[in-house]
């Protein structure tokens, strides 16, 4: 490794200080504790002590070392982000190779119809500011499916963690009010015991608490949920499974469950940015009798879990079913109160998707594909004998 100017950060500032300090008081420490020394105290600094250490670390002058620096300015080894970095990319791999196989051998073995899929979902008061990002949990839902028997088992609940950390309690407020609308601690509803929901969410995984499976096991459950509150479950899950449940079942992306299956049942191939738009567009966030009592007494549907994971089944049923010679049937496949969206109205809504492909071939066979799903529902309305 070459030589290399290193301007100090607020971060190495503080971090030569501390080690002074505990010098001084007849504490030396091995070069590699420095930073777990000094990293604890520093994340206790307010703001404006951060910033004048900044103020320090600008007026030092830049030193000649032997070799890059060995922390990020935030006092994280680099050794450790590479190390989670390259963990992360392994783990988005695997998650890839496991949806497209499970997928594949469900069309092969021509078990589609029957295999079992789980979607999950949640709310959150807040989320604390320093890493690891710890999530609140306010809600969870989690549904079984098939898609020929529609969803079998569901099961909802709200969580009260008891108590808002300090400095949450604004957050957690304005995420109530503008979001979720559960009540917040110490007012929240629900469930405070965190095994008693593990257990519960298990049991719709059909597993046993402490029951464990290797990452290659296939009775190893795999649960969906969307990318954006991937991060959020992750937390969740480990507070009510004590930082179990990785060793039992997965949580994957449900944007690449939904690409694969339509591309398994669409002649040609689906861009990935299509899929998302059906996702996105969520059209059956409004609607109603799917949510918990609590959301639906407050009008608040959108954001419940237990809805979630019952209108992402429509979704994928929509797309799905008539594809694989599953009739689609109201009250099973798609809400019995649903207003069906008229052939018309849903081309012009699919030609005015947000991130559709350039490629006509791609728009061709997305719309010829739902386009005679929703003519058959539509037909259905009226003379029900039709399939
Ligand atoms: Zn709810």
């Amino acid at each position: 490794m070459g030589k290399k100017k290193v301007k100090p950060n607020a971060f190495s500032v503080f971090m030569r200080e501390v080690l002074e300090r505990e010098s001084r008081n007849g504490r030396k420490y091995p070069k590699e504790e420095w930073a777990s020394v000094a990293k604890p105290l520093y994340d206790k600094l307010s703001a404006s002590e951060k910033e004048r250490y900044k103020q320090m670390a600008k007026q030092l002058p830049s030193r000649v070392v032997h070799q890059a620096p060995k922390f990020t300015s935030q006092g994280i080894p680099l050794e450790q982000v590479e190390r989670e970095q390259r963990a992360l990319e392994e783990k988005k791999r695997f998650m890839e190779r496991s949806i497209k196989t499970q997928c594949e051998n469900a069309f092969l073995d021509n078990v589609i119809k029957k295999k079992e899929f789980f979607f999950i979902m949640g709310n959150y008061f807040y989320k604390t500011m320093s890493a690891p990002f710890l999530y609140a949990p306010a809600e969870i839902a989690v549904s079984k499916f098939t898609f020929e028997d529609g969803i079998t088992q569901k099961y909802q609940t709200a969580i009260n963690p008891g108590t808002v950390a300090m400095g949450y309690a604004f957050e957690a407020q304005e995420r109530s009010q503008k979001i979720h609308r559960l009540p917040t601690p110490p007012d929240a509803l629900g469930e405070k015991n965190y095994e008693n929901v593990y257990k519960s969410i298990l049991d719709v995984l059909g597993v046993q608490i402490g029951e464990t499976f290797d990452l290659n096991d296939n009775r190893r459950p795999s649960v969906y949920i969307r990318k954006q509150d991937m991060e959020m479950m992750e937390s969740i899950l480990d507070q009510l499974s004590e930082n179990q449940w990785q060793n039992t079942f997965n949580l994957f992306e449900l944007e690449l469950l939904f690409h694969e299956l339509k591309n398994k049942v669409t002649d040609v191939r689906v861009p990935i940015s299509v899929t998302n738009s059906f996702i996105e567009q969520d059209k059956y966030d409004a609607l109603a009798n799917i949510s918990c009592d609590h959301h639906e007494k407050e009008d608040a549907t959108r954001h419940c879990a237990l809805s979630c994971v019952q209108r992402w089944f429509y979704l994928f049923a929509d797309h799905i079913c008539e594809k694989i010679d599953v009739r689609l049937v109201p009250g099973t496949h798609l809400p019995i109160n649903a207003r069906l969206t008229p052939v018309q109205g849903f081309e012009d809504d699919l030609f005015n998707q947000p991130q559709t492909s350039n490629r006509d071939d791609d728009h061709r066979s997305v719309m010829s594909s739902s386009y005679t799903g929703y003519s058959r529902h539509t037909d259905s309305d009226s003379s029900s004998d039709d399939y």
